[in-house]
Parts: structure tokens; sequence; C-alpha cells
């Protein structure tokens, strides 16, 4: 019989069927078997070499198979319908109802088949021997000779119901468990299944005839071996030919659709055409690979994603645009990516190729299977031409421009995103060679966004910046351009502008139009925007150097107080000049080690000894001298380059404090006091680089100070968190320049503070303004009352000192002390002052002075 391999069912996730068909075929199998036992008893057993000879007949029938695949199915063709046409000569049918099964079973056991599968083939044999043997008896009575027309006659029709049964179940089973339609793979394997058993069964005959002139049996094994040479060159054309005409319905379906469609053809056709059990097709919008969209399938399950192609499928993505030509996998020898991304899939072996059109790589196909497969050199070259028609076939959709769209929208607001603007904003300066009139860019920054941000959470803040788009949007003019820059800034593009006056009106129009308030669940929220405008009538102006004037304009906006339009001049641009110098200079300060940390002494106003130091950034520029912080601080946190400036000064304060320790110049409850900025604060690495630097230096952690103005904990929701992780480090905190800013002291107790410097200015009125007295001493009385210490910034007289005193101040650092300054000068005051070794009584004031 011809048979489609009885695949090892599995029988839990089976259709239902497909489990009856199975247990029909277990059921009759084992009847026909214990019946042909229970008969077989009861006849006399042939001579054994018959048996011997059938069961040989019978194992090799089933066991050495051509094995043939068709599309998706694997096929093998066994050689039973000979077995069974000699073994009805050889062995009465009770017999052969028991030697049958039982060899079959032996076989399939001895080649370690599965038990379900072991018993399956059996207990068709059993059934296929009942039915054969009935067939035998009803057209030719036992005792026939061999030669007898009559036998030859009945072993045919015997082997013609074995086709017919056979036909049916294993089509029936292959529909089932599939759940094709039973007709369509009965008609489709029938052509192959009939050649097949007609060979089979002629060969079948044959020996049966040349049994009676034994010698010729010699002939036997060349007949075999001509008879599997035309089953195989037949059966791999057909093979050959159904692959072409899967390749060519598939190439023909892919030029009539939409990207969508061309995805559903790779993955319905792919794994037929090539036996994969996984299928993975990315295209993207170019080689950049910015915009991707991926179509899978892996065994039944579809799935679909878009994003970033070096993302969604980086290994295969730049494996493919690497090599440029197919390749194949194998998970064992895979480079380190790839091979990760199979084992994440389950596969041994992927063959990839990179699907080229004219405008270069468009994605990528790639199949890939669960054994160690490697496609042969046929296989390859059917990729190869799926691949160039794929394709061709995704070039001639809209699937690579939608991408390209995709890469120039915004994904929240649905407004053009830089890169569109920088592009609109080109074309609009080259049409001034055309057209009067100049092109005004307006930088627009939405004032305290963070503020909603961190209010009313994320969601809330897309809500409003989509909303934002919508009005700004509605209200530029047609041809003009409202873009969104990034976070919460937005870039509208406008031409046909006189001067800047014309510019500043459309400004206007922006900031009004948002004048109304937005209502966000449930809130009005105002919305109030810092705009700053760059115009330009020169056509061959630096588009990006017009939104960087406009940008630099927008600060200035938000310098001069924010919710107001400055439009960009020429003293800006100096400064604009200047500042970018002094930033690529601060740059390189850091790494030249330009940078110098100067010590200003803190002193304890009862005891008048110097209990501390405040550390000072100072900048020595080449060629300019000491440069104070207040010249390059703002700049510094605005391009964030605090973050290793800071690192710098935390770091080398540390050290010099464990070096005057190990010196002796100061005893362990010495601080030294560290600025940290807002932007520090907020960045992720702080907590890192204050633990780096006390284990550096083997400080304790509570000889260091960190120093944060109100303001930084005022204006940030999470930095309120990284203070309570320094602190729980063991490292003080202090409020720096109390009462310049928000001076809410109701925050104090919710946040571990252990200082408040109260700011130079109010220490500064001292005696000048009877108030300030009054407010120092309300907010030292208050302090104390929190359990602070307080600290005067800025004591540059006696008198001054002499208020602090009687107001109960801890604490005085100021110019009436000490400067500011180098480690080698504040050793010389801490040595002087351990020298004199008189304390409490020394007056510091006397060694201030001298230094
Ligand atoms: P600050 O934290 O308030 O530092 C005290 C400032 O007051 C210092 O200015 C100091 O020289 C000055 N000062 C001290 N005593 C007197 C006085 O009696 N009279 C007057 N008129 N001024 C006095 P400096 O060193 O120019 O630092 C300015 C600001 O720069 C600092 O203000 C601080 O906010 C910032 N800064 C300095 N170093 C760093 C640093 O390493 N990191 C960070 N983030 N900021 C720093
Ligand atoms: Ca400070
Ligand atoms: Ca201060």
């Amino acid at each position: 019989m011809a048979t489609d391999e009885r695949r090892p069912p599995v029988l839990r996730r089976s259709p239902w069927p497909f489990r009856i068909l199975l247990w029909v075929v277990l059921g009759t199998g084992v009847v026909s078997l214990a019946t042909g036992a229970v008969a077989a008893s009861g006849t006399g057993a042939p001579a054994a070499w018959r048996l011997i000879l059938a069961a040989g007949l019978f194992a090799l029938g089933d066991v050495c198979v051509l094995r043939l695949r068709f599309g998706h199915n694997s096929h093998s063709f066994s050689w039973s319908e000979t077995a069974m046409v000699v073994g009805l000569v050889l062995v009465p049918g009770p017999w052969l109802r028991v030697v049958a099964p039982l060899a079959v079973a032996a076989a399939h056991a001895a080649a370690r088949r599965p038990p379900l599968k072991i018993a399956f083939n059996a207990m068709s044999i059993a059934t296929e021997a009942v039915l054969a043997a009935a067939v035998l008896a009803a057209v030719a009575p036992a005792g026939e000779p061999v030669t007898s027309p009559r036998l030859w006659a009945g072993l045919a029709a015997a082997s013609l119901s074995l086709f017919v049964w056979g036909g049916v179940t294993v089509s029936a089973a292959v529909a089932f468990s599939q759940c094709l339609p039973l007709r369509q793979v009965y008609a489709k394997g029938l052509p192959v299944t009939a050649l097949v058993w007609a060979g089979n069964t002629a060969l079948g005959l044959l020996l049966v005839g040349l049994s009676g002139a034994p010698a010729s049996l010699v002939a036997v094994p060349l007949v075999v071996l001509m008879l599997h040479l035309a089953y195989r060159t037949y059966l791999g054309a057909m093979n050959e030919r159904d692959t072409w005409e899967l390749l060519e319905t598939a190439s023909g379906e892919l030029l009539r659709a939409d990207a969508r469609v061309v995805a559903g053809v790779v993955l319905d056709r792919v794994p037929a055409l090539f036996r994969a059990e996984y299928v993975e097709l990315l295209v993207t919008d170019g080689e950049a690979g910015e915009h991707a969209a991926v179509y899978r399938r892996d065994g039944h399950a579809v799935e679909e994603e878009r994003g970033d192609a070096m993302t969604v499928a980086q290994a295969t993505w730049l494996g493919a645009l690497r090599r440029r030509e197919i390749y194949q996998l194998v998970r064992a020898h895979a480079p380190g990516d790839e091979a990760a991304d199979l084992a994440a899939r389950g596969l041994e072996a992927c063959a990839v190729a990179p699907l080229l059109s004219p405008r270069g790589c468009v994605g990528v196909l790639r199949i890939g299977f669960r054994g160690e497969v490697l496609l042969g050199e046929r296989e390859l070259q059917v990729l190869t031409t799926f691949a160039n028609h794929l394709g061709s076939a995704l070039h001639n959709t809209s699937l690579i421009e939608e991408l390209r769209a995709q890469a120039l929208r915004d994904p929240l607001t649905g407004l053009p995103n830089r890169s569109l603007m920088l592009d609109r904003l080109s074309q609009a300066l080259k049409r001034m060679h055309r057209r009067p009139g100049g092109v005004a860019v307006l930088f627009c920054d939405v004032d305290r966004f963070k503020v909603v941000n961190d209010s009313l959470g994320h969601p809330a803040g897309d809500e409003l910046l989509v909303a934002v788009a919508r009005r700004l949007e509605q209200t530029v003019r047609v041809g003009d351009t409202a873009t969104r820059f990034g976070g919460d800034e937005f870039v509208v593009v406008c031409e046909d502008i006189g001067d800047d006056g014309q510019a500043a009106d459309v400004a206007g129009r922006l900031s009004a139009c948002l004048a109304e308030p937005f209502r966000l669940r449930g809130d009005d929220i105002y919305v109030t925007v810092s705009i700053g405008v760059a115009v330009s009538d020169d056509p061959t102006e630096d588009p990006a150097a017009l939104v960087r004037d406009a940008d630099a304009a927008m600060y200035e906006a938000k310098a001069k107080g924010r919710s107001c339009c400055v439009v960009f001049d020429d003293p800006m641009r100096e400064r604009a000049v200047a500042r970018l110098e002094v930033e690529n200079d601060l740059r390189r300060a850091i790494e030249r080690g330009e940078l110098r940390v100067h010590y200003q002494p803190n002193v304890s106003i009862d005891g008048l000894r110097v209990v501390g130091a405040e550390a000072l950034v100072r900048w020595e520029r080449p060629g300019r001298g000491l440069v104070s912080p207040l010249e390059f601080i703002a700049l510094a946190e605005e391009t964030g380059l605090i973050v290793p400036l800071g690192r710098f000064v935390l770091d080398e304060a540390c050290r010099q404090l464990s070096a005057w320790l190990a010196d002796g110049l100061v005893d362990d409850s010495f601080v030294v006091s560290v600025n940290l900025s807002a932007h520090q604060l907020r960045g992720p690495g702080v907590l890192e680089d204050v633990h780096q630097a006390l284990r550096a230096s083997g400080l304790d952690s509570r000889q260091l100070c960190i120093e944060v103005t109100e303001s930084a904990l005022v204006d940030q929701g999470g930095s309120s968190d990284t203070i309570r992780s320094i602190h729980a480090m063991g490292v003080r905190i202090a409020i720096d320049d109390f009462g310049t800013g928000y001076s809410a002291l109701s925050y104090l107790h919710m946040l571990p503070v252990e200082i408040l410097k109260i700011d130079r200015s109010f220490v500064g009125r001292l005696g000048l303004d009877p108030r300030d007295r009054a407010l120092i001493t309300g907010v030292i009385d208050l302090a104390h009352g929190l359990g602070l210490k307080v600290v005067a910034e800025g004591v540059e007289r006696a008198d001054q000192l002499g208020d602090l005193a009687s107001m109960a101040c801890d604490i005085a650092q100021g110019f009436y002390f000490a400067k500011p300054q180098a480690a080698t000068a504040m050793q010389t005051l801490l040595r002087q002052e351990a020298g004199l070794g008189l304390r409490p009584t020394v007056d510091l004031r006397e060694v201030a002075v001298q230094a």
C-alpha cells in the first residue's frame, strides 16, 4: 500500500474526528489480532521459514520507506503491498493476522518510534490483513498453485482492497488532523499512491510467480532497485512541479495586493514551500531602518508588530544588511545576537533572505526550523526567486510609503516631527528665491509643563500636549506648518513674513489661542508659552541654524519671566556665539583638569572654631584666570555638564577632607559641604556618585553635607526621594540660600534636612532694616524648633556677627572670616588654628585676616 507517513498522533490536541478515526483503526486492529490469534491456534502452524520470511517482509516493507515530502506534508511510501501479496501466499490468513502486526510493531519499536505510532501502524496492518485475506479467499480458493491465474487475480484483488481502504483511512487521518477537506486530500495523493500501489503489487506478483522457479529469484533485488529508482525520479519530478507551481501562484498573488495582503500570502505560502515551522517578514522604510512592520507566523500563530527596526528584529535586520545575500544559520554556530534570537524563538536553524528592490534593501524574509535543517541548492534557488518577487512586490505597495510617513510624524500629536519640519523649512527657504518675504521660525515652549506632568501624571500631560497641538494647528495660516519639536516644544514655520514685527504678531496669535483654559480630567489648566522667533530672508540660510536661533530666543523669553515672546537679534547672536564657546571650553575644562575646588570655612558662632568648610568650584580658564562659578554653573546645568562637574567637586572635596583628617588638621566632627544643583538631583547617577565619593575617600558619611536650594526641592517632584536616599546613607542635608526661593517652611519637616543656610542677602541687610532682624530671628527660632542648625551666609562685618550671636545663630560663613580659598591656603588656616591649641578662645578673625 502507498501510505502517508503515519504521523505520531497527538491525541489530546487533535480534532475529534481524527481521534474517532484513530480509535476505530486501533479497535478493529485489536479485534483482528485477537480473533486471528484464536483462529491460528486452531489451525496447524505453517513451516517456520514461511513465518520468518513473511515477518521479515512485513518488517522491511513497513520500515524501509521511500520518504518524500509534498508541500507541507511528509509522505512515506512503503513496500507493504509487496509484503502483503507475498505474505498471503506464504502463510494462512489467521497466521497472517498475527505475524504481520507483530513484525510491524517489532520493526517500528526497533526504529525507536513513539508507542502510539507503533500501536497505530501495527493495528492498521492487522486490519488490512483481515481484509486482504477475506478478499483473496473470495476470489481464489485455498491451495491454488503459485502459477494459477486465479490466485494472481485473487492477490491483485486483495491488494486493490488495501489500496482503497488504506487510501481512505490515511487521507481521512490527514484531512481530519489538519482540518482539510477529505476529498481534496484523497484526490491530491491519488496519482502517486496509485503508481506506487501498481508497482508494489506487480513486484509482489512477480515474486510469487518466480517462487515457482526459485533460481530466477536472484533477479528480484535488481527489479526492486529499478522500481525504487523509478519511484524516486518520478516522485522527485512531481515534487519539483508542485514547488514551482506553488511559487508561481504565490508570486502571482503578491503582485496584485497591498502590503498586508502580501504579508498574508508570505505567511500562508512560505511554510508549505520550504516546510518551515516559522516565517518572519520584516518590511522597513529604508536602510536606516527607522520604522518597520514585522509579520510573523509560528506554527498557526500569526502576529504583527510595528516599531523601530532595530528593536523589533535587530539581529535579523542587521545580519541581512551586512551580508546582502541569502544566508543560512544553525543556532549552534550562529553569531551571538542571532543565536540568542533563534533560541528565544525555539528555532535550531533559519535561512534569511534580504528583500532587495530598486530602493535598496526594503526588508527581510526569514524562515526558521525547529530542527537543524539546511536548505539544499535547489531550495535556496527557490527562496532567492521568491525573495526577489517579494522585494519588488513590496516596492510596489504603499506600506513603505506609510512607514516613511510614520517616520516623519510625531506619534503622539500626529504633527510633523523634527525631520519633516526641517525639510519643510528648507523648502520654504528655497522658495524665497522666487517669492518676496522672509521665513519665520517660532519656537514655542510650554511654560511649567513639568508641573502638569508631575501633578496630574504623564497621561494627562500627553493629553495636554495633544490639545495644544490641535489649537496650534488650527491657528496657523494655510501653508504654515505647526510641528512638534520634542517634549513640550513646538515649532511653527511661517512663510511670507515681511519683518520681525509681523513675526511677533504671529507669536501673539499663538499665545492667544492657548489662553483659553484646557479642560483636563475635570480641571481647568491654564497654559502659557515662551516663544522665541528667528526670521530670515536669506535663501541660503541653514535651516538648523535658524531653528537654533529661535531656540536661543526662546531661552531669553524664559529668562525674562516666561509667557512672552523674544525675537532673535544681533546682540543675542553674539551672546549665543560666546555661550557656545564657553560651553565647548567648559567641556574640555573638565577633561583637561582645569577645575579647582576652593574652600570657605564655616565657623561656630559660640566658640569661633572652624567646624567645617563649603567646597566651591572655580575654573582656571587659560588666558582668563580664575573664573567664578556664577559665570558657568547655569550653563553647565543647561548643558548637562553639571553632572561630571559636580562629580569632580564631590570626589575632590571628600578626598581633601580625608587628607586633612589623616594629617590631623581636623577631627571627625569637621563637615565638608558640597553644592548639588537641581539638574543633578534629577539625574539618575547622583546616588551612585555620592556613594562612590565616600567609598573612594573612605570618609565617614556624617562628615559630608549636601547643599540644595529650596527651589531645587520644590520644583522637582522626584528629587525629594533622592534627598531621602542620600540622607539614608548618613549624609547631612542643608537647605541653601534660604529665603530667596519659596521660603515655605512647611516642607522642611517633611524632608530630612539638618541644616538651614540663611541667604546672604538677609545677612547683608542686618543692621539696616529692623524687619530683616525680626525675620531672621523668626527663621532661627523656627529652625531650632524643628531641630535644625542654622548657618548665616555672607557675614562680612563684626556687627553682623554680634547680631547673629545674639539671635543664637549656630554657624557663620563669610568674608569676615575668610574668602573661599585654595586647599593649600585652607590648610595653613587649619594648621594655625590647630597649632594655637587655644580653642575655643582663639580669635579666628585675626587668623582670617592673615589668610
Ligand atoms: P552658594 O552656594 O550660595 O555659595 C556661597 C557663595 O557666596 C560663594 O560664591 C561665596 O564666594 C559667596 N560668599 C561667601 N561669603 C561671602 C560674603 O561674605 N560676601 C559675599 N558677597 N559673598 C560671599 P561663589 O563661590 O561665587 O559661588 C556662587 C554659587 O555658585 C554658589 O552659591 C553655588 O550656588 C554655585 N556653586 C559653586 N560651586 C558649586 C558646585 O560645585 N556645584 C554647584 N552645583 N554649584 C556651585
Ligand atoms: Ca552653597
Ligand atoms: Ca548659599
